[in-house]
């Protein structure tokens, strides 16, 4: 049997195979979920969960998120700890130097309710989404390394729902943007 009997048909490649419909809205979904890069910003325990998503095991690039230092370059918060009064202030702050479009993830309990500092502490915030806006609610003490995972899928999911304009002008709750760092 001749070898090329055998070998499949070469595509016939033109015009109308080089064409792809597709709105802005959908490209620019796209562009965004594919390419989170998020905030290195932890503040207890939940952080030492999200710092084993960068090494191998987990490898939280395949994803696209390459994790940043600096707000400017990041359009991802993970809320990764306890939020307190006194740091609630640098979180908003840090949170208004990111560019539009941005999410956030709220990471375990104590950012999502105050956790075990719900009731006695005086120094909780008590749910981070009093300071900023949060897209996706991860509880969990900590919440695993999977858990974060399946976060960031659901947000991908989520901006890929999202229209073209709905991001760019959504404001910043700023009650704790007005506290005095002590
Ligand atoms: Fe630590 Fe649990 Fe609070 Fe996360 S939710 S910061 S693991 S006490």
């Amino acid at each position: 049997t001749p070898l090329n009997s055998v070998e499949p048909p070469l595509p016939e490649w033109g015009v109308s195979n080089s064409i792809f419909l597709a709105n802005i809205s959908d490209f620019s979904n796209w562009s965004r979920l594919s390419s989170l890069w998020p905030l290195l910003y932890g503040t207890s325990c939940c952080f030492i969960e999200f710092a084993s998503l960068i090494g191998s095991r987990f490898d939280f690039d395949r994803y696209g998120l390459i994790p940043r230092s600096s707000p400017r370059q990041a359009d991802l918060v993970v809320t990764a700890g306890t939020v307190t009064m006194k740091m609630a202030p640098s979180l908003v702050r840090l949170y208004e130097q990111m560019p539009d479009p941005k999410y956030v993830i709220a990471m375990g309990a104590c950012t999502v309710t105050g956790g075990m500092f719900s009731t006695d502490s005086y120094s909780t915030v008590r749910g981070v989404d009093k300071s900023i806006p949060v897209d996706i609610y991860l509880p969990g003490c900590p919440p695993k390394p999977e858990a974060i995972i399946d976060a960031v899928t659901k947000l991908r999911k989520k901006i890929a729902r999202g229209s073209f304009v709905d991001r760019v002008s959504r404001p910043t709750r700023t009650k704790y943007s007005n506290l005095k760092h002590r």
